[in-house]
């Protein structure tokens, strides 16, 4: 799941809010963003956040505020990158620690944050758990109903896969039951900031797509906000047997391998799973 996040995340970085790019989306490369300084093949805040979560759930550490806080301030300092929203990257910069974090942070945004880093949370056994851990975790940063609901439904897609609820094109009927917004109505067009715009847009593309190439495809061809788009699409549809798991090996090849790449993400990413309970 990690994996497939990155992947999706470092490949959509190069064409976030960048329509020009619109032509090079044929999962050939990691291109080059037009404005961004990022190098081709690095992912973002999508996936720092997300690893930052998934090691909370695998240190099977106390779900507070506080560790949380903490695991997001340790994750961007012992590997800082930009990709995260000017101010937010700004904000991080300049705190020393969780404790910081949780008494200088404004957690009024619904944007999409609090969604983007969902996904792991899903390994939780049973719906109410997730929804519970990804409350306590979007209020952190996102503690608006908008925020906090698009975040549930990203943490619940992956579940809904995980544990094989139902097929896929039932998908948005399924969170909609546990959440509140249309998840099951097709997302049109641009991708804007707000976090259920970026969730509703990778639902719309999971049920209508059957492998992860054409799905990463599909997330790049709604223009705006897509490397969180294509990051909370393919970490479920990772988990999803209705997807063939698909993506071009190139793209695995040429993802960051520094200390907390490829290599790192894989081993986290086993450890995530293997918390899958069997029941
Ligand atoms: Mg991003």
């Amino acid at each position: 799941m990690l994996l497939e996040l990155a992947i999706a995340d470092a490949y959509g970085a190069g064409f976030e809010y960048a329509d020009e790019m619109i032509v090079a989306n044929d999962l050939s490369r990691y291109v080059q963003h037009p404005r961004h300084r990022l190098i081709p093949g690095s992912y973002t805040d999508d996936t720092q956040m997300s690893i930052a979560i998934a090691e909370v759930i695998v240190a099977q550490a106390p779900w507070t505020p506080e560790v949380l806080a903490e695991s997001f301030v340790k994750a961007f300092k012992r590997d800082p990158r930009e990709g995260y929203a000017g101010s937010f990257y700004h904000f991080l910069v300049n705190i020393r620690d969780g404790v910081e974090f949780l008494a200088k942070i404004r957690p009024d945004s619904d944007k999409s944050g609090a969604a983007m880093r969902a996904a792991p949370i899903g390994i939780y056994s049973t719906p109410e758990q997730v929804i519970e851990a990804a409350t306590i975790q979007a209020a952190i940063t996102h503690n608006t109903p908008d925020g906090i609901n698009a975040a549930v439904a990203a943490a619940l897609m992956s579940h809904y896969f995980i544990y094989r609820l139902g097929p896929k094109r039932k998908l948005g009927q399924f969170l909609e039951s546990y959440v509140s917004g249309e998840w099951s109505k097709p997302w049109p067009g641009k991708v804007k900031s707000k976090g259920w715009m970026s969730v509703r847009a990778a639902i719309t593309a999971v049920m209508r797509n059957d492998s992860m190439s054409a799905l990463l495809q599909d997330c790049i061809a709604f223009t705006g906000d897509v490397d969180t788009v294509a990051a909370i699409a393919l970490a479920a549809g990772s988990c999803s047997h209705e997807i063939s798991q698909d993506i071009p090996s190139h793209l695995f090849t040429a993802l960051e391998n520094g200390t907390y790449g490829k290599d790192y993400i894989i081993e986290l990413d086993k450890q995530l799973m293997s918390l899958v309970s069997k029941k």
